[in-house]
């Protein structure tokens, strides 16, 4: 006789896969001109202003701005620690990763900004 064990595993919860995001530099900051990033999600794009604002010894602190429409301008400030990061958005606040600080880590990472 074959006895037939089944067992039960805490199965992991299904993760969905970081999305496919691009930042590119658009335009350098100048004089009281804000730098210009270009973030890509998933093939949507979005043109933000960023601007560094006076920081705390451990991070750099950016102002980063969105015209969502002709009437609608989000504004963030994102903190770019050697090893921490994190934005004022609601993605941020909800998953504690965001386009916004993932972007600008880059750009700091690479000396872009
Ligand atoms: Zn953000």
């Amino acid at each position: 006789m074959t006895q037939t064990a089944t067992r039960t595993q805490a199965r992991k919860p299904a993760s969905k896969p970081a999305p496919a995001r691009k930042i590119r530099l658009i335009l350098a900051a100048a004089g009281d001109m804000p730098a210009v990033a270009r973030i890509e999600t998933e093939g949507k794009a979005a043109l933000y202003a960023v601007r560094e604002v006076a920081g705390q010894p451990q991070a750099r602190m950016f102002c980063v701005r969105e015209v969502v429409t002709s009437d609608e301008v989000e504004t963030y400030t994102c903190y770019i620690g050697e090893k921490t990061q994190s934005c004022t958005c609601q993605g941020w606040n909800r998953h504690r990763k965001c386009k916004h600080a993932d972007g600008l880590a880059v750009l700091v990472k690479i000396g872009k900004i």
